[in-house]
């Protein structure tokens, strides 16, 4: 995990996909001469990284069309 804490946006829905945590840190392989490991930083693919997706608006009744 690349931040503290996931996101805490109050109007917005945190991503069910990564649970407000955006951006991963990704270990790319062995250790390198000095002993370090490489990573690389990996965006949740359904909120591109923010953590959080917009809320929709809610359907009404006269939305749902309920097929039977
Ligand atoms: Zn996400």
């Amino acid at each position: 995990m690349t931040g503290p804490t996931p996101a805490t946006i109050a109007n917005a829905r945190i991503c069910p996909d990564c649970d407000g945590f955006g951006a991963a840190a990704v270990s790319s392989g062995a250790r390198d001469a000095s002993g370090q490991l490489p990573t690389i930083a990996v965006d949740c693919p359904d909120c591109h990284g923010t953590g959080t997706l917009p809320l929709r608006p809610r359907l009404s009744a006269a939305d749902v069309e309920v097929a039977a």
